[in-house]
């Protein structure tokens, strides 16, 4: 099946796919038929998820907002209770935006989601021998048996439409808003705590400049909220597309040495849940492992990209090791007009892979001007997609994948069979 085909089908027949809602169930059940149809046993994990990327940004906010309303209070109770839930609401942001367990995930709504994955083998297990003492016999572990493993990752849910993403206005201010609202917080700590020993009046003043950006912001949070859910096509349709595309390839063609997961998260766009149980279910099996994330490949007007880094709040960085392999393969195709790039303001499962300890790398299509097009827009539709470039990304990952399955042969690596040269 063609990919602009899944694009369709995700994108027009099932439609907006918002995180843990019926359309993103739908679409794990699409990439479940599609898998089965390769002859692949594709299997569903259920896993509990935010449901808003926004909404812990919303309330960590509105707890700063209560404070300044305590600090108007009679003092120096109100100071004292002013800086201890914005010392918390702080701290439980700043966990948030490193995707950890804070406060605020605990505060708020969780539902069910899924994630869909299978895996093609490689075709020359390595052979057991008595030394390998982790493989005991009768153990239900065949698939360990590759000598290297890479886990491609696409997330099938999307993003809702906030005014921040709107126009470039919007995303300019969207680049400000992290900085300003952690400084804006920062900034009232230091008032209340000051204030619990200095009951001046003119704190209190002072504390309203940084309350009202607390507001700005809050009020941006709710508005996100209130917005529908995008269509998706590029976001990410187009990495669904791309990562069936490679399932068909790889089940006609195994590489060698490499198995190959394919994983379909839910829940990518309120802070990568998907990928994140994934990655703590398989933990066992990921030593050493590879990751891929495709996302937002396809946007019209954009051209192929590597991620070297990305950063929300501390960057995650693209493998060293997996970036020269991948700019040795766009060097060798400069027809492919690709590039490498760093991302800012924002996080996908690039953030995942590292924070999980995987040997990761991130690939998408970027514009010109330094955005994906129409990212988190109404206007993300299957009209605004570029096949030719999500066909050079799907190339580009091929290659890759062919490489790292050349370099992980055992023996002398240089003298390995590429893959190709084998294939069906
Ligand atoms: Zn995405």
């Amino acid at each position: 099946m063609a990919s602009l085909d899944h694009i369709r089908a995700l994108s027009e027949v099932i439609g907006p796919r918002g995180s843990a809602t019926a359309e993103e169930a739908k679409a794990a059940d699409y990439v479940v038929e599609q898998l089965a149809n390769l002859g692949l046993s594709p299997e569903r994990q259920t896993f509990l998820s935010a449901t808003s990327a926004y909404r812990p940004y919303a309330l960590a906010t509105g707890m700063a907002l209560l404070s300044v309303f305590l600090f108007w209070q009679p003092q120096p109770v109100g100071a004292a209770a002013a800086a201890l839930i914005t010392a918390v609401a702080l701290a439980s942001l700043l966990l948030e935006m490193q995707f950890r367990p804070n406060l605020l995930r605990w505060l708020l709504p969780i539902e069910q989601s899924q994630n869909v994955s299978a895996v093609i083998p490689c075709r020359q297990p390595r052979l057991q021998t008595a030394s390998d003492e982790d493989a005991p016999m009768g153990a239900i572990a065949p698939r360990a048996d590759c000598p290297a493993t890479v886990v491609i990752t696409a997330h099938l849910d999307t993003h809702r439409t906030p005014l921040l993403f709107r126009a470039p206005f919007w995303l300019r201010v969207f680049g400000w808003l992290m900085p300003a609202g952690l400084g804006s917080m920062v900034a009232l700590l230091a008032l209340f705590v000051i204030g619990i020993f200095i009951p001046a009046s003119a704190l209190r003043l002072i504390a309203l400049a940084p309350g009202l950006v607390a507001f700005v912001l809050f009020a941006l949070m709710i508005q996100a909220d209130l917005t529908p859910y995008t269509k998706g096509a590029n976001d990410n349709a187009s990495g669904v597309a791309a990562a069936l595309w490679l399932a068909e390839r790889l089940t006609a063609s195994p590489l060698q040495h490499t198995q190959v997961y394919l994983v379909f998260t839910g829940c990518e766009e309120v802070g990568g849940y998907g990928a994140d149980a994934w990655f703590s279910a398989n933990r066992p099996a990921l030593n050493g492992a590879f990751h891929i994330t495709l996302d937002q490949i396809a946007g019209a007007g954009a051209q192929p990209v590597v991620v070297r880094a990305e950063r929300f709040l501390i960057p995650a960085h693209s493998d060293p090791g997996l970036l020269a392999l991948a700019e040795q393969i766009i060097r060798e195709h400069p027809e492919w007009n690709a590039r490498l790039v760093s991302l800012n303001a924002g996080y996908g499962e690039l953030s995942m892979g590292v924070k999980h300890g995987l040997r990761a790398i991130a690939f998408g299509a970027i514009a010109p001007d330094g955005a994906s097009p129409r990212w988190h827009q109404p206007s993300d539709t299957l009209a605004a997609i570029d096949e030719a470039t999500l066909a050079r990304v799907q190339e580009m990952v091929w290659a890759l994948l062919r490489e790292i399955d050349r370099q992980n042969a055992p023996g002398n690596p240089s003298d390995a069979p590429a893959a190709e040269s084998v294939a069906a």
